[in-house]
């Protein structure tokens, strides 16, 4: 897929971000960040080699303690050693001067440094750690992300423009100021970050919010106002479905204006729960809005009064858990498989006529329905499954597809 699936993508200078180029036109980066503490090199580790076996292109954790600094090096040599070959981003607040000088090492092993402009200190010394952070950078010839974030704005930025907002004859409303504020900090960090010899295309933006209306208006005008490579995500997006459906909603509407070069999902998980979640939502959104493919795609109805057993469910839910678990073989074997559409359909309302609209697909009998799923294949009836081994054939069936359609490098396609 080649990432124009609305029109044009905004134009944005490409950065070299270990290895993984975002921006530029490049392919939208999956990224994600650990929850572990990083003075524990073992868990933070082993939770990076996850993240980026589910799919995460670029992995950030937190630096936020001397251990933590200590420790970067040696989670990096770790990680290597777990064979995971993804850069991995030092996230830095308060402190990020210090740690950056006193740690060399750290500031060699990271790929990138996100700092936030609200968060390197006040007053005249503001200006001082954010250039001092960013000359470490240059140094080592890293990236910097300058990651705005509404919940530590910075305040002599927003102090500045609701003084100038308040004199106006008709000031604009609180929330406009606070929208305006976040991109001018985003903007004026960044021309600082120049000014101290850091390269154009070595910055990366972000101006994260957790409203997505607010969300979509601050990445508009930063869209308008440079060319800098952009990070999307809605920050403290919540838990569960309402993280979930917020990021997605959020990350929608920019992306299909083609706004938006890396993006994360920062929802909050279940207690002890899977961080992984993330990088699969932020897989599915970039995938249902056809800018990237990564898993083969199961369409299957929501069922009705029509399908009485749970037995649909039960072969869409083992069908999608099965398409899952051989990714990891699939995607090495078989090149182009992350392309393939399949359907699991309950009925005959709608059943073949969506499985032919797919590359195979299969129809349940419904209540009333003779107990037969007609299999589809490159939208023509292929066989007819009965029995009580049809959950088995139709995955035998996928397998020998997949086979096929999608050979070994080297082999050619049959279909
Ligand atoms: S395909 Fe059949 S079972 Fe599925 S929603 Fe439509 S009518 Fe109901």
């Amino acid at each position: 897929m080649g990432g124009e699936a609305f029109g044009p993508r905004r134009r944005s200078a490409a950065v070299n971000v270990g290895g993984v180029m975002v921006g530029g036109g490049h392919p939208i980066v999956v990224q994600s960040m650990t929850n572990t503490d990083t003075a524990d090199a073992d868990a933070t580790a082993l939770q990076v080699a996850q993240l980026a076996h589910a799919g995460s292109e670029l992995v950030r954790i937190t630096v936020n303690t001397e251990a933590a600094a200590a420790a970067v090096p040696e989670i990096v040599r770790k990680v290597r050693g777990l064979g995971v070959s993804a850069p991995i981003v030092g996230d830095f607040h308060y402190n990020g001067h210090k740690l950056l000088a006193d740690y060399p090492e750290t500031a060699r092993a990271l790929a990138k440094y996100r700092i936030n402009p609200g968060n390197v200190g006040s007053g005249r010394h503001h200006d001082d750690h954010f250039e001092a952070i960013v000359r470490v950078a240059v140094d080592n010839g890293k990236p910097v992300r300058i990651g705005v974030n509404w919940g530590s704005l910075d305040q002599a930025v927003l102090a500045e423009l609701m003084d100038a907002n308040a004199r106006l004859p008709q000031p604009k409303e609180a929330r406009d100021v606070m929208i305006e504020a976040m991109v001018e900090s985003a903007l004026r960090s960044a021309e600082l970050a120049e000014m101290a010899g850091l390269g154009h295309d070595r910055i990366i933006l972000s101006a994260k919010v957790s409203g997505v209306r607010d969300l979509v208006e601050v990445y508009r005008r930063m869209a308008t106002r440079g060319d800098y490579a952009l990070h999307l995500g809605l920050t403290e997006a919540g838990m569960g479905m309402k993280g979930i459906v917020a990021s997605s909603a959020g990350l929608s509407l920019l992306l299909a204006e083609g706004i938006g070069d890396t993006i994360r999902v920062s929802i909050t998980p279940e207690p002890g729960g899977d961080r992984t979640e993330e990088v699969a939502v932020a897989q599915q959104v970039l995938q249902s809005l056809g800018l990237r493919s990564f898993m083969p795609q199961v369409s299957s109805c929501p069922g009705c009064g029509r399908t009485t057993s749970t037995y649909f469910q039960e072969l869409a839910r083992d069908v999608q858990s099965y398409l899952r678990e051989q990714m990891p073989l699939w995607r090495e074997a078989h090149p182009g498989v992350e392309e393939l559409r399949v359907a699991v359909m309950g009925c005959v309302v709608n059943g073949p006529g969506e499985s032919k609209h797919a590359d195979i697909g299969i129809s349940l009998p419904g209540t009333f329905e003779e107990p037969v799923a007609p299999v589809f294949i490159d939208g023509a009836l292929d066989r007819t499954l009965r029995g009580d081994h049809i959950v088995d054939e139709f995955k035998a069936i996928l397998d020998s597809y997949v086979q096929r359609r999608f050979p070994a490098p080297g082999a050619a396609a049959i279909r």
